[in-house]
């Protein structure tokens, strides 16, 4: 990336919208923020900060006008239950984001383009076992990507290679596994399952019981917010214009997500598997294979680590609302 380089950050009001923008101003460089809402947690440290709705085509010139770099993170998603129920929706929206916000780019003379996919893209038949096979980017094709989210994903990802081959655009696309950490979306039925295992357990008594979708077998892999913002500035940096996987490798599954959880709040609770509620691919991983060879690195944060952050402020969350009840004071004396 050019020194002090003008950049947008679209979705800057959303979780890795807002961590990478804090990043980037601490880096030097001037951004702009844009988002349909502001920042939810704390202000946004952009230079400036603008509430558009990027799915109408003049607010996407607006938002790309006299920058040199676009990292377009805009999209309308949420876990595995917001997606399920939002198909047309989501294709809706975040076609018209990606399609405009590219076109626009293409216009102002924007000198890079990152794109944001995501593991969804990869084929469901590739991930009917627990023991899945980690994920290659050559994986994607045939394509059998997740219903909806993904193949929006698969889509805007062939429109960067089109935008790049015909007009000359230089574009990154990175595929995130699962990023979590805190400042991110816990409740309200958009959160994903590393922050709705911190708010229940935090909710939960110690002993006491907590719902889980599915069996709880299911697999994935995990990667911590630093480590994607970290990953998002070198690949942005390297000259790798095809799609790059970027997550960790070590698979676990929720059940043994929520035992971590527990570890870190320090209570026991028992599981409660709801088998009715969505769960989506059986086992999801990984293959770092490439990430290794471009960026010349890997995430660092061990899940352990990463999770007890998450949960330490989810659970400081809560207790400014009043949600968890603060012990009496003789109950915190030994
Ligand atoms: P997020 O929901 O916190 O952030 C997305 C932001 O986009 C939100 O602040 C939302 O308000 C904004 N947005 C939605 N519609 C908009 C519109 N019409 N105009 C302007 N802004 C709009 O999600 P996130 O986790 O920060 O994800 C960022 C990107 O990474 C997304 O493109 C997402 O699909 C992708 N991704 C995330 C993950 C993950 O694990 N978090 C995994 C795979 C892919």
């Amino acid at each position: 990336m050019t020194a002090r380089a003008r950049v947008l950050v679209t979705g800057a009001g959303g979780f890795i919208g807002h961590h990478l923008t804090r990043r980037l101003v601490d880096l030097g460089y001037w951004v702009r923020g844009v988002d349909i809402k502001a920042s939810e947690f704390e202000p946004s440290p952009a230079q400036e900060f603008a509430l558009l709705d990027l799915r109408r085509w003049e607010n996407c010139v607006k938002a790309a006008a006299g920058v040199d770099e676009v990292f377009n993170l805009a999209a309308n998603m949420g876990g595995i239950g917001f997606i399920e129920a939002n198909k047309a929706l989501i294709m809706h929206d975040n076609v018209l984001i990606n399609v405009h916000m590219l076109e626009a780019a293409r216009l102002a003379g924007v000198r890079r383009f990152l794109f944001t996919s995501s593991a969804c893209v990869y084929p469901q038949y590739l991930q009917h076992r627990t023991d899945v096979t980690p994920l290659k980017e050559a994986d994607a094709y045939p394509a059998d990507a997740e219903d909806g989210y993904g193949w929006e994903k698969l889509f805007s990802e062939r429109q960067c290679r089109h935008y790049a081959e015909d007009y000359g655009l230089d574009t990154r696309i990175v595929r995130f596994h699962n990023i979590y950490g805190p400042l991110g979306t816990y409740d309200g039925g958009r959160e994903k399952s590393p922050a709705a295992i911190c708010r229940k357990i935090a909710l939960a008594n110690d002993g006491g019981e907590i719902e889980i979708w599915g069996d709880g077998n299911q697999t994935r892999s995990y990667c911590y917010i630093d480590d994607c913002i970290e990953g998002i500035l070198r690949l942005m940096g390297s000259g790798y214009p095809e799609p790059l996987n970027l997550g960790t490798d070590r698979l676990v599954t929720i059940n043994e997500l929520v035992d971590m959880v527990g570890r870190a709040a320090g209570k026991t609770v028992r599981r409660r598997h709801d088998l009715s509620q969505p769960q989506g691919v059986r086992g999801r991983n990984s293959d770092n294979t490439q990430l290794r060879a471009v960026l010349k690195w890997e995430p660092q944060v061990p899940l352990e680590e990463g999770l007890a952050e998450t949960y330490r402020w989810i659970e400081g969350q809560l207790r400014a609302q009043g949600r968890i009840a603060v012990p009496a004071p003789d109950a915190t004396v030994a």
